[in-house]
Parts: structure tokens; C-alpha cells; sequence
């Protein structure tokens, strides 16, 4: 998540990975063209409308916000989504906070010294503003091969604000995005992404979304019937 930074797709394609590979697990990548899933269906005592935009049903003070104002996260699962969080606050400082000091390295591999991570802000910064993200979700997170290492698998939807993807009517596509990243912990608690793959996402998935889609066009017909029932 940057999430990863969109406009690196093609360096994650070539296959580059921060030190170490991580053997043996699924680090594919591609995006299908997919709308977007409904999101998160947890919402027991209401769905707060103006929540945080990690999706936790709490007010971004009460969630990502601290975290974002500096305090470690030790926890793994508030990383993820105060990165998320992060991406739509466009607050890049927090990204680049919770980038692997690594990662610039390998992904603008051949910079003069120095360079790297201005080039990864530089990213981070044109990812924030041009793409649209929501929906987001953790998948999984599981334990790395060593103290310290982590693997998350998140899911969210993207929108290319400059060049979207159309549907056959023209309409605005959302990217169903699943991103596996794996994750060192800092000396000082904070978690740091170290390298991360776009996965493929399944065929089920984007049947489901597709369904979900057209389950919500039903749902904004039918509102719109009955708004106009109500007018006349
Ligand atoms: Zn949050």
C-alpha cells in the first residue's frame, strides 16, 4: 500500500524485492479492471458516516490520526491501515515514516546517493494525488521467517484520476487492488514496508464485485423510483 506507489507498477513487475527475496510466497502482480467491492460490511452500532478512512467504524481522531501525529504503531494491523489512512490524508511524511530506509533503494536502484528517497517522496507524493483509493481491507497478516518480519495482504479499490479505466457505457472503473507487503519492525516499534507485489485478484472476486456492482445499480434505481414517487 503504499500503499504502494501506482506509478511503480512496472519496477514491482520486474520482480525486485528489498534484500532478501521472499521464497516460496505468492508476490505476483497485475491489477484486473474490476469495480469496486462494496467495502466493509462491519457496523453493528451504525456506521459512522464521516469515519476514518482506514474503514474502522471510529472517528479518524479516535483511530489512525495519533498514530499519524506520531505514535508508534507496534501493532502491525494499526500500520496498515494508518497507511491507508495516510494515502487519502495525502500525508506523505506519515508514508515515508513507515517506508523500509531499503526500499527506495531497490526500487530507484542506479540513483546517485541521496536521491532515492527524494524520488520515493516524489512518488508517493504523485500516488496520493492522482489516484483515488477506498475500500479498504485487511486480508491477512502472517508471520515473517524471522523476529521482526511480518506479511500483510490488503485489499482496496483504485481510481486513476487522470486516466480511468471505462466500463462499456463510459462509466468510471474502480481497480480491485490486492497488495501482499512485507513488513520490518524498527527499532523503535514502528513497522516499515520493505517491499510488496500487486497480486492477481481472483476471478471469484471480480465476479463478486461485479454482482455487488449490480446490486448497488438495483439499489440506486430503486431510490431513485422512489424519490420520484415522493415528488409527484
Ligand atoms: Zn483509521
Amino acid at each position: 500500500m503504499a500503499l504502494a506507489q501506482h506509478s511503480q507498477w512496472r519496477a514491482a513487475a520486474a520482480g525486485r524485492a528489498v534484500g532478501r527475496a521472499a521464497a516460496g510466497r505468492p508476490l505476483l502482480v497485475r491489477c484486473a479492471a474490476a469495480p469496486a467491492p462494496k467495502g466493509f460490511g462491519k457496523a453493528p452500532a451504525g456506521p459512522l458516516k464521516d469515519g476514518c478512512p482506514c474503514g474502522a467504524n471510529k472517528y479518524y481522531r479516535d483511530c489512525c490520526k495519533p498514530f499519524h501525529a506520531g505514535q508508534v504503531a507496534s501493532k502491525i494491523e494499526d500500520t496498515l491501515r494508518a497507511r491507508f489512512s495516510a494515502v487519502v490524508k495525502k500525508d506523505v511524511d506519515y508514508l515515508m515514516s513507515t517506508f523500509h530506509p531499503e526500499f527506495s533503494s531497490v526500487y530507484f536502484a542506479g540513483s546517485a546517493p541521496g536521491e532515492n528517497w527524494d524520488k520515493l517522496r516524489g512518488e508517493m507524493q504523485r500516488t496520493v494525488e492522482n489516484y483515488e483509493y477506498g475500500a479498504f481491507k485487511i486480508l491477512k497478516v502472517g508471520e515473517g521467517d524471522r523476529p521482526g518480519e511480518k506479511y500483510a495482504q490488503l485489499q482496496y479499490s483504485l481510481l486513476d484520476k487522470r486516466t480511468p479505466d471505462l466500463d462499456e457505457n463510459g462509466k468510471k472503473l474502480k481497480r480491485v487492488v490486492i497488495e501482499n507487503g512485507r513488513f520490518l519492525q524498527a527499532e523503535d516499534g514502528r513497522w516499515q514496508l520493505a517491499d510488496y507485489r500487486l497480486a492477481d485478484v481472483p476471478a471469484a472476486l471480480v465476479k463478486t464485485a461485479e454482482l455487488e456492482t449490480k446490486n448497488l445499480k438495483a439499489q440506486a434505481a430503486a431510490k431513485k423510483e422512489a424519490a420520484a414517487a415522493e415528488g409527484a
